[in-house]
């Protein structure tokens, strides 16, 4: 029997040759129809069929790891076949039952729906490869529905590569493909064009990490013998992978700092030392150091590109001002983007709250034709406003700044790179600070925010309390709510959260209306409730929330439009109904509207059964921390980054072989290697920096357009 796995050559040719970046369709077997196919896994190109990467292997020996299998597990195994049999329900459908065995453990695999092929497929004696999740039915093992190959009798061609090799690659499949084919068509694509598999990295780098040569490293992840090798050769193409985005980083950073010389800010200590004499506060000592680390960039002739990150209610509105208010006693303007009117207002009030008695000119711009706008357009650009607070509005092309020296956006993530870059192109390369309350794990900042410095406030105001939080069973909800009338009765304010707003979905699915409805009327008919969702006008909602603001409304019922940043110190309450149903930011999110003021507050996420493991999870994890990173780790790990933080509207692309979570020490060895690089040779004129020249043009120079701004 054959165990290698290095099938063909190992050398590879020097130059770029149009062989495998040609079309699959040229393949032997595979043709206009099937190329077409093949698109839809993502392969156009011979290349992208040799990187097509099996999602498991098949061991075609029977498999002794059945031996401490556990109800619950997910598990791939290859097992005989010991008997098979359809059983008619007195409802007229057939069940499949095929009982395999490994000698130590019996496990009974059922279709319930299946086609009928499946009923001769399966035969006495044959060897079959299964994978799905192990549960138990009758005191049996069993799995429903199972993925299954069946192993091949080797009634193969004597000169098929595939014949008696023991691990098999399963592939990601579509219509129209088996695993033998597919097999068939990836081997026949070696055959051809290995020798044209190019080395896409630094020969320092290959050595320096004891990666295996990209040729060899892609046979191994077909071809390989020992699957228990290839976790060691995957890590270089994650690697590969974040090498390169990091490149790009690396070039805008340099590129940007060569190019574009920001405003040297003095530190003058004149509204600032002002405005920190007469704070309220005491400042904590995450929002010092912060403070410290903005100043050191506005004080320099870069221009500054900054994430603040920091929890909500972790205290960024105060930080910006006094960043601000530096642009402004150097005779600049400062601008504040916020993603909605309602924080726009809010920080409005803050703001002029906080700078009572001094000498500073506030303005607000909003969408929209109202009276006064014109104005305020008017002191805008003869440059009379000098802290400048808008949404969007402040991107329209009727809006001109005298003088634009500092540049802030709230919620950073609801914009999207493209208006990120209008901003920034704005002024005279004004000083650029984003806002997140969305805690980005690090990993997942220096792919995605890669081109920028990051800042964090790890700490909240002293006088907080960490919000309590319980959760309850909707069966106990009434105890829940004996709770919260004591705190509205010390004159208190409540949340309740659903998920969706009509019974157009699930019936079972409690709804926002129905909720409004019942605890208004029966639950707390003494104290004021409104009703808040997503179908509402802009101007209603606004109308709705500043009421709660005000304390006019005890109660506020909505489904999740609550504005992330809204600031209601005196609601001490959080109720989110179906908090199984919830992603962990968003229940952080939510929870983040309470525990801003000086009261004990409460959380309590309501769950309905039955509960799955993962919401199982989500909801521990709430109850375990209310540290944002942390949590956002746990989302990460739980949902992968994909989802997470809008992919499409970062502008950065979805990894194919990294997986930033599993591959964060990958990620920071290929960030520092990669600005080492750029920052050694930026255009990579040295001789050993060729290679990289001619593949980072080939495949990113498309992508800078957009991004170097
Ligand atoms: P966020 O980071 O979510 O934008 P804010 O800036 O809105 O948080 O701050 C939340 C609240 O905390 C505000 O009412 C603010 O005045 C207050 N605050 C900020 N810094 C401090 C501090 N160091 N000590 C006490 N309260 C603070
Ligand atoms: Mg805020």
């Amino acid at each position: 029997m054959q165990h290698y796995t290095l099938v063909f050559m190992a050398e590879s040719s020097s130059t770029y040759t149009s062989g495998v970046q040609q079309s699959v369709k040229f393949l032997k077997g595979v043709g206009e129809n099937r190329a077409r196919l093949l698109g839809k896994l993502g392969i156009t190109t011979v290349l992208d069929l040799l990187e097509h990467f099996p999602r498991a292997y098949i061991n075609r020996k029977l498999n002794p790891s059945l031996f401490d299998v556990q109800v619950g597990d997910r598990i791939a195994f290859t097992a005989m076949i010991s008997w098979v049999d359809t059983r008619h329900t007195p409802k007229g459908k057939v069940i499949l039952n095929v009982g395999v065995s490994d000698s130590k453990v019996a496990i009974v695999c059922s279709w319930f729906s299946y086609p009928k092929a499946y009923e001769t497929l399966f035969k006495p004696g044959r060897l079959v490869w299964l994978t799905g999740t192990l549960s138990e039915f009758n005191g049996q093992f069993q799995m429903l529905h199972p993925e299954f190959e069946l192993i091949e009798e080797d009634e193969a061609e004597e000169n098929d590569f595939w014949k008696g090799r023991e691990v098999l690659p399963v592939y990601p499949l579509t219509e129209g493909f088996t695993q033998k084919l597919l097999r068939r068509l990836v081997f026949n694509a070696f055959a051809l064009y290995a020798k044209q598999i190019e080395e896409n990295l630094p020969a320092t780098i290959v050595e320096q990490y004891g990666f295996l040569a990209r040729n060899v490293a892609l046979q191994k992840m077909h071809f390989s013998q020992k699957p228990e090798e290839l976790p060691d050769i995957k890590r270089r193409f994650a690697y590969e992978e974040l090498f390169y985005s990091q490149i790009l980083w690396a070039r805008h950073k340099v590129f940007h700092g060569i190019k574009i010389k920001g405003i040297n800010f003095v530190n003058k200590r004149e509204l600032t030392t002002s405005l920190y004499k007469q704070l309220p506060f005491q400042l904590t000592n995450a929002q010092k150091s912060v403070l410290r680390e903005l100043f050191a960039d506005m004080c320099s002739d870069k221009q500054m590109s900054r994430l603040l990150q920091g929890d909500v209610g972790s205290g960024k509105t105060v930080v910006t001002l006094f960043a601000m208010l530096l642009a402004v006693e150097n005779g600049y303007q400062a601008a504040l983007m916020a993603p909605t009117e309602i924080l726009a207002d809010q920080h409005f009030v803050t703001m002029n709250t906080l700078l009572k008695g001094l000498d500073v000119n506030v303005c607000i711009l909003k969408g929209g034709n109202y009276k006064g706008k014109a104005e305020i357009k008017a002191d805008i650009e003869s440059g009379k406003a000098q802290l400048v607070i808008g949404t969007h509005a402040l991107l329209q092309k009727d809006v001109h700044f005298a003088k634009l020296g500092f540049v802030c956006v709230d919620e950073q993530h609801r914009f999207g790179v493209e208006q990120r870059a209008r901003l920034a192109r704005m002024a005279l390369h004004p000083d650029l600070l984003y806002l997140s309350a969305t805690p980005i794990p690090r990993s997942l900042a220096m792919t995605v925010y890669g081109d920028l410095e990051v800042s964090i406030i790890n700490e909240m105001p002293p006088s907080r309390k960490p919000v309590h939080t319980v959760v309850r069973s909707s069966t106990k909800i009434d105890l829940v709510f004996a709770q919260v009338q004591k705190e509205l009765e010390a004159g208190r304010q409540v949340y309740i959260v659903c998920p969706l707003v009509e019974e157009s979905e699930k019936l079972s699915l409690l709804d926002a209306t129905n909720l409004y409805e019942y605890v208004s009327t029966k639950v707390f008919p003494k104290f004021s409730c409104a009703l808040l969702h997503g179908r509402m006008k802009a101007a209603q909602k606004d109308e709705i929330m500043l009421k709660f603001k005000a304390g006019d409304t005890k109660i506020l019922v909505s489904t999740t439009v609550i504005e992330v940043g809204v600031d209601v110190p005196n609601a001490s309450v959080m109720i989110v109904e179906h908090a199984e149903r919830f992603g962990l930011a968003q229940m952080h999110q939510l929870r983040g509207r309470v525990g801003r003021g000086n009261a004990q507050s409460y959380c309590f996420l309501i769950e309905h059964q039955p509960i799955g493991k993962i919401a199982r999870e989500r909801l521990n994890t709430m109850t375990r921390t209310t540290d944002g990173f942390i949590i956002a780790e746990k989302d990460l790990e739980l949902r992968g980054p994909g989802e997470l933080f809008g992919f499409e509207q970062s502008g950065m692309p979805i990894f194919r072989f990294a997986n930033i979570m599993r591959d964060q020490d990958v990620l920071k060895l290929a960030r520092d290697d990669a600005f080492a690089i750029v920052n050694d040779d930026p255009d990579f004129e040295k001789p050993e920096n060729a290679l990289l020249k001619r593949l980072y043009h080939h495949q990113f120079s498309k992508k800078e357009e957009l991004i170097l701004y």
